[in-house]
């Protein structure tokens, strides 16, 4: 099977129809019933699967400037078109044969011949991310996970999971190396945050996310015309292992390789042909196999500045970049500095990915972002998170001061939400009591609440840049919708019976102090609103200064 030239990923029409293409068919009768989205069994197949097809346009047709770019976006090519330029690498995606295989290692099975291989094979499932490692199946640890029941998988599946591991590649242990975004000088272990600019149709979703060709490769000190294939398509030649401490940097690699990056090493084997469903699509036709696989530790092991195109990077003070990784609690605005626009802070700054910051920058109206990924705790997924939401263009000339006025939306937001869970915590326990149970689904509420009203007053507030119209009113409007979801939600969870245990005393304390805070003059200051009383207290303080210079 080659993951070029066989149809095998999962694809839903305009007019709900599902159907299996191959990568270069994704604009097939684009005009009359275009694709709209992937159509995988999995939530996570869909975020590898579109990064694989934005992986290949990269690979093989990026854009020479912005106006092909934006040229392609509104005519696509013709599915022919796309097939002449995919073809040209169609050598490096066979996903079984005796030869190179997509994504898997080239001499593994010759190293372990000698060492009973068989003994040494994994069952497919245990590709999964979310599958329980050995350690937990043993120790039957894996309860609340579904046990890997997947022994059987079509070729398409199989080839699926397989990119999935290798483009999130958590920590694995014992030698078991990450992705190329695994690694973060914050956080180290997750699965990468992915962001997306997201389009109406799966062909511009895909060439949204197509970085022109000097852009992209600018991020590289590697000379790219001086690399051969297998720099791109590591398969294509023995694996450049981490024995001996060896690592991978830009300069050892072509820049594609973000895409293609093989931290593990791994062969399937492929049994005997066709007899029962696959345990995840339930595809029958083409065959499910009963598949295991092969693996070594010591595998390519990721260092130094690498950066992803459609990552948010978390930049510190000496220029170290790192991954931004999902949390619990689900994607939403309060991302957004990182996500959507730079922010800054005394650590260093957080930087959105470059696809979404040139969509902000040169794209012509507004869409969505998709954001995913797994939230991963100790080598384990806690759970998958992914969102979309509104992603307004702005043009290029009001971009700082859009940011600046975003960043004080979320902060403030951000600061609300803070207070407000302090104030809680005061009503409910004595000061310096411990804190019992788990009072995240406060601020949960809270973010969850303030979402649309904050897209509506982003919106507005990009107009009335655009029509050179003031914005104070706008920040005015979020502060009192801030200030009215804290005060309901307190209101609402003293008045229900959630305090009943504490002291009246406590909560008429706490309540005051929410007010003091929701209208003191950190929050005016972070939305950038003048603080009155302050002024004033400034101005009478000097005053009495100037009266006596002594005091
Ligand atoms: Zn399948």
């Amino acid at each position: 099977m080659n993951l070029i030239q066989d149809r095998w990923i999962p694809v839903r029409r305009k007019s709900g129809a599902l159907e299996r293409i191959a990568p270069w068919q994704v604009t097939d009768r684009h005009s009359e019933d275009p694709f709209v989205g992937l159509a995988a069994p999995r939530p996570d197949f869909n975020g590898a699967l579109i990064q694989f097809l934005i992986g290949i346009l990269q690979t093989t047709c990026a854009p020479l400037n912005v106006f092909e770019w934006k040229g392609k976006l509104a005519s696509p090519p013709s599915s022919e078109e796309l097939h002449k330029a995919f073809t040209t690498v169609a050598m490096a995606f066979d996903l079984d044969g005796d030869g190179p295989r997509f994504m898997q290692d080239l001499t593994l099975v010759n190293e372990l011949a000698d060492k009973e291989s068989v003994k040494l094979a994994n069952e497919i499932g245990q590709l999964l991310i979310e599958a329980p490692g050995v350690q937990a199946l043993e120790k039957n640890k894996d309860l609340f996970i579904k046990r890997a029941q997947t022994k059987r998988l079509c070729p398409f599946c199989a080839a699926t999971a397989l990119f999935t591991l290798q483009t999130n590649a958590p920590a694995g242990g014992q030698g078991n190396r990450m992705g190329i975004r695994g690694k973060s000088s914050v956080i180290s272990g997750g699965g990468p945050l992915t962001t997306l600019v997201l389009g109406k149709t799966l062909w511009a979703t895909c060439w949204l996310n197509v970085l022109e060709k000097n852009d992209f490769l600018s991020s590289t000190a590697a000379d790219a015309r001086k690399l051969l294939q297998s720099d791109r398509f590591s398969w294509l030649a023995p694996t450049r292992t981490s024995e001996g401490g060896r690592a991978t940097t830009p300069n050892d690699c072509h820049p594609d390789q973000v895409y293609w990056a093989m931290p593990r090493r791994i062969r399937l084997i492929f049994d005997e042909p066709p007899i029962a469903a696959c345990d995840i699509c339930g595809e029958k036709e083409n065959g499910a196999e009963s598949c295991t696989y092969l693996a070594k530790n010591l595998g390519t092991n990721f260092e130094g500045p690498w950066k992803h195109p459609l990552t948010p990077y978390f930049i510190t003070a000496d220029g170290t970049p790192g991954a931004l990784h999902p949390k619990p609690g689900g994607i939403g605005y309060r991302h957004w500095l990182g996500m959507v626009v730079s922010n800054a802070s005394g650590k260093g700054r957080k930087e959105p990915a470059r696809t979404v910051a040139r969509y902000l920058r040169d794209g012509e109206e507004d869409l969505q972002l998709w954001a995913f990924g797994y939230d991963m705790a100790n080598m384990k997924a806690r759970s998958w998170q992914e969102s979309t939401m509104p992603l307004l263009e702005c043009p290029a000339q009001f971009i700082g001061v859009y940011s600046t006025h975003i960043t004080g939306l979320v902060s403030a937001a951000d600061l609300a939400s803070i207070e407000l869970l302090a104030q809680v915590k005061k009503a409910l326990f004595r000061t310096g009591a411990e804190v019992r149970g788990d009072l995240s689904f406060v601020t949960y509420r809270f973010w969850q609440e303030t979402e649309a009203p904050f897209y509506g007053n982003v919106h507005r507030l990009r107009d009335a840049l655009i029509a050179g119209s003031e914005v104070d009113s706008i920040l005015v409007e979020w502060h009192r919708i801030l200030v009215s979801h804290a005060e309901h939600i307190f209101d609402d969870l003293s008045q229900n019976g959630s305090f009943d245990a504490a002291d009246p005393k406590r909560i008429a304390t706490a309540w005051r102090d929410l007010r003091q805070s929701l209208h003191g003059r950190k929050m005016k200051e972070t939305l950038g609103l003048p603080f009155e009383k302050l002024r004033e207290k400034r101005v009478r303080a000097r005053r009495r200064k100037d009266a006596d210079p002594e005091s």
